[in-house]
């Protein structure tokens, strides 16, 4: 009985020795790629990155001599329990539960094999993201590292105030609980709920937005002390905050109240940018929004009339607003908004972001390095380093000369796990 029980735990305590031989592994931390590079990894994590092709002995060897391999890619903003299209104004009426969850196993899946290993969602319904990620962390199913907001918080009649546009006698008026706060009583609620819920962090929109069905898309919707309310109570709980914000005074408010990023950022003007580099506070461009709901404000009845008057006017301005926040130093970091986009697309904003005046080593590292402090797991994730987590992805030649390479991801690893292989 002991011999076979011995023989038990040396079978499941063996280390995962994996030896990884780069052709060109990215750097990260200072934006270069470095040539022949080994990645000896054990359970999951860098033990060490060595130069040449070598293999110590036990090693698995994983060949990627003629790939490039970068950290795994991070996206800072994205919707796992959502995907745009026609029909989505009704889901809200059709669709239960378990219909969003259904589909966020199958856009999580889709997330991974693009190449990212880790997201931050900011926004679902139901607390779909938060089980979702459960459930990737139990490996019960696949997906990215998910730290997720649960449900985004408004105010009412906001941007994400889930009954928006519904019919009065449906409307009803949605709390704390829901995600809707008036005054600084509830906001704090609304941040405490999201902390019993098993949220990671906080997404406010401290504006109007494009997609819900109200007229602004840009005036301010939570009062100075509202927002502050919001950051206060979540430093208690260990949360950044993360905010939705196209308008000027929305965004003023928020960086004044010490928030962690601003999401879309359309009319920030040069004070603006300035409050930002003084504060710290990271921008999330989400350029590949911009430009799809753009597209989508051209064909007729793909959007509400109050939606689309909307999204013809502020989606071209994004990718301006990136140009000048870039050039003005403010710090940014990749996200999407995918969910508004098809998800496994994700890597498309790459390009716009090199359209827009980024390098694209700079662009790279808004997906890892950057990301991973806008995370505050710079200790885990955000490059190939001793002691992280072993989540790369590999791709055909320089992503530093065509930054398109990083839309054909070729193999994508998470934890030491291989997700996807060179066909
Ligand atoms: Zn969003």
């Amino acid at each position: 009985m002991l011999a076979v029980t011995l023989t038990f735990f040396a079978t499941s305590l063996q280390a995962q020795h994996i030896a990884v031989q780069a052709g060109w592994l990215f750097d990260s931390e200072k934006g270069r790629l470095l040539e022949k590079r080994t990645v000896h990894i054990v359970d999951g994590k860098v033990e060490s990155v060595e130069r040449g092709f070598n293999q110590r002995e036990g090693e698995r060897v994983i060949d990627l001599r003629a790939f490039s391999v970068l950290p795994g890619l991070m996206d800072m903003h994205t919707h796992l329990a959502y995907e745009f299209g026609p029909r989505t104004y009704t889901e809200a009426f059709t669709w239960n539960p378990a219909d969003y969850t259904l589909r966020s196993v199958n856009t999580a899946e889709r997330t991974l094999k693009a190449g990212f290993t880790t997201v931050r969602d900011l926004g679902d319904s139901g607390n779909v993201t938060v089980s979702l990620r459960n459930a990737i962390n139990r490996g019960d199913i696949v997906g990215p590292r998910i730290y997720t907001a649960g449900k985004s918080i408004a105010t009412t009649g906001g941007h994400a105030d889930p009954t928006n546009g519904h019919r009065h006698d449906l409307m009803g008026s949605p709390g704390p609980a829901e995600g809707v706060v008036n005054g600084v009583a509830s906001a704090r609620q609304a941040v405490r709920q999201r902390y019993k819920d098993g949220a990671d962090l906080i997404k406010i929109t401290a504006t109007g937005g494009v997609l819900s069905v109200a007229k602004s898309g840009q005036n301010p919707q939570f009062m100075q002390d509202e927002v502050e309310a919001v950051v206060e109570t979540a430093k208690d709980y260990g949360f950044t905050v993360a905010v939705h914000a196209h308008g000027k005074e929305g965004m003023q408010r928020a960086i004044r109240a010490g928030v962690d990023s601003i999401e879309h950022g359309t009319y920030m003007d040069d004070e603006t940018m300035g409050m930002m580099v003084d504060h710290g506070t990271w921008y999330v461009p989400t350029l590949l929004a911009g430009d799809w709901v753009t597209q989508k404000a051209a064909v007729d009845g793909f959007f509400p009339e109050m939606v689309r008057t909307k999204a013809a006017k502020i989606g071209p301005l994004i990718q301006q607003t990136f140009h000048r926040a870039h050039k003005k130093g403010v710090k940014i970091a990749f996200g999407t908004d995918t969910g508004v986009s098809r998800h496994g697309d994700n890597a498309k904003e790459f390009a716009l972001m090199v359209q827009g005046g980024m390098s694209p080593a700079d662009a790279i590292r808004s997906a890892t390095w950057n990301a991973a402090q806008l995370l505050q797991v710079q200790d885990e994730l955000g490059s190939i380093a001793p002691g992280k987590w072993a989540d790369m992805v590999a791709v055909i030649g320089n992503p530093l000369e065509d930054i398109t390479a990083l839309e054909r991801v070729r193999f994508v690893m998470k934890g030491g796990e291989v997700y996807k292989q060179p066909e």
